[in-house]
């Protein structure tokens, strides 16, 4: 009843194998919620979503440090505004490119629906590597990207965000560039300075997220975090909030990585040194076993999934984990996996947690907390408000309860109990397609 679906998608966005993987992982989800709701099948809702409602491609040049042009490609993917504005990360990443945004992008609908505030889904970057790069060249290329961006957002249009290599300053960098050209101070980025509307807990918002939905996982499970061994793939920003909150609930993180290698130290990562070395210094992973040298270091980040614990968190990007490395943990005796970055098992992977009852919170709804607070960093915009660190921070929490609620309520809805990958993609879906048949066919 969907098969045909996917293959029109694979026939219609050629070589975009990522977007594929993710489509099809949601539409076999949501085939029996047809079968239900015999109505959204008549007005080809399925259809209707596999296809953004807008996709923007352009030239972005800049000028490097020693007078060089450089020309980049940027994307904006306005995927689906059913149910609120346009809303998701920008990614620069050298690996970036048409079938990545649109990946992340229709994740995001789905996700954003998870979290219980009015947003749609939407998703950009650029091929741009800010690594190595000076700070001027990184303004020069923000600025640039923006001056063709800033005609297609607005904060009831389109609010874009951060996601991997666009953090505080290239937000700042942007928003600066989008405020001189619309001469307009608004909510149009979120992940802002706190001095210039941004929100307290953003920063944290995803790592913490994560882990208050493993949290409602292992309660279910009866297990603690306290004194459980953790894995966190990444050492960016989700990573770095991820291994805080668990070291703050007592558990021991023993490894995380970067786009090189991993670090080991069986006695606990020691975090402060992390953030100097990401956050500050924005140095490799390898430079932490130099200030403790009890610590290993290996290169190639796949083998970070060797290492025994009890709980894996990848943290770093999709595919990170393959259906060997998802063997290789259920054989160390992992009992939970929380996925805070975007689509990081595969779906190999996917199968051998889910066959060896390993508890598995999916993307879309463990990493939510990030754009969930990103939602509310836009509704103190619009207050002209700032809330405190703790009534965000148990906002917070609260969405995230609430998006496991939802995830296990429909997986047990549909015969599923216990599936979060089927439960989250059901519950999104659901409250986007109602809102798309109300909307007719537009
Ligand atoms: P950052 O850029 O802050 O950090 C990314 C980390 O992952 C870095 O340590 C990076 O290493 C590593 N990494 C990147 N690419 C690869 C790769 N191909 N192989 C191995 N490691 C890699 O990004 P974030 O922490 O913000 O994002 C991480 C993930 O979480 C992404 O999937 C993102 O989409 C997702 N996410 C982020 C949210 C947010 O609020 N930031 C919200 C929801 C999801 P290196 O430094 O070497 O590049």
């Amino acid at each position: 009843m969907v098969k045909h679906v996917i293959e029109e998608v694979i026939k219609r966005n050629p070589g975009e194998v990522e977007f594929h993987q993710a489509v099809q992982e949601v539409v076999e989800s949501v085939a029996p919620v047809l079968q239900k709701h015999p109505e959204y099948k008549e007005l080809k809702i399925l259809e209707r979503i596999v296809e953004p409602e807008r996709q923007l491609m352009f030239r972005v040049p800049w000028v490097d440090d020693k007078g060089n042009v450089q020309i980049n490609r940027g994307f904006r993917i306005e995927f689906n505004s059913a149910i609120g504005p346009y809303k998701g990360g920008l990614r620069f990443h050298p690996s970036v490119y048409i079938g990545i945004i649109k990946f992340l992008g229709f994740e995001q609908i789905f996700k954003n629906a998870l979290t219980t505030l009015p947003m749609g889904g939407g998703k950009g970057g650029s091929d741009f590597d800010p690594k190595g790069k000076s700070d001027g060249e990184v303004m020069r290329f923000c600025q640039s990207f923006m001056s063709e961006l800033f005609r297609h957002i607005g904060p009831d249009t389109d609010v874009p965000a951060g996601d991997i290599g666009v953090g505080g300053r290239e937000i700042g960098f942007m928003f600066g560039m989008y405020k001189k050209l619309r001469n307009e101070f608004t909510g149009v980025l979120t992940g802002k300075g706190l001095d210039w509307g941004g929100s307290l807990v953003r920063t944290e918002a995803t790592g913490y997220g994560l882990i208050y939905f493993l949290l409602e996982m292992l309660k279910d499970m009866g297990k603690d975090i306290k004194g459980a061994t953790v894995v966190s793939s990444g050492s960016g920003n989700v990573s770095i909030y991820a291994m805080q909150k668990c070291q703050e609930l007592g558990a021991k993180v023993v490894a995380c990585s970067d786009s090189n290698g991993y670090i080991y130290d069986k006695d606990g990562i020691n975090l402060k040194t992390v953030k100097q070395l990401k956050e500050v210094e924005r140095k490799r992973i390898k430079e932490y076993v130099k200030i403790h040298p009890k610590a290993v270091y290996e290169e190639g980040c796949d083998n970070i999934w060797k290492i025994k614990c009890d709980i894996a968190l990848p943290n770093a990007t999709q595919n990170e984990i393959d259906e060997r490395s998802a063997k290789k943990l259920v054989e160390n005796g992992v009992w939970a996996v929380a996925e805070g970055a975007n689509m990081p098992s595969t779906p190999e992977a996917v199968k051998v947690f889910l066959k060896n009852k390993v508890a598995f919170g999916p993307a879309k709804a463990a990493n939510a907390g990030g754009v969930a607070t990103s939602g509310l960093e836009m509704t103190q915009n619009s207050q002209r408000l700032s809330w405190s660190f703790e009534e965000t921070d148990k906002y917070l929490n609260r969405i995230m309860k609430d998006i496991y609620k939802q995830a296990k309520g429909a997986a047990e809805e549909y015969g599923a109990a216990g599936n979060l990958v089927v439960g989250a993609n059901i519950a999104g879906f659901t409250k986007v397609a109602k809102a798309m048949y109300a909307h007719g066919i537009v």
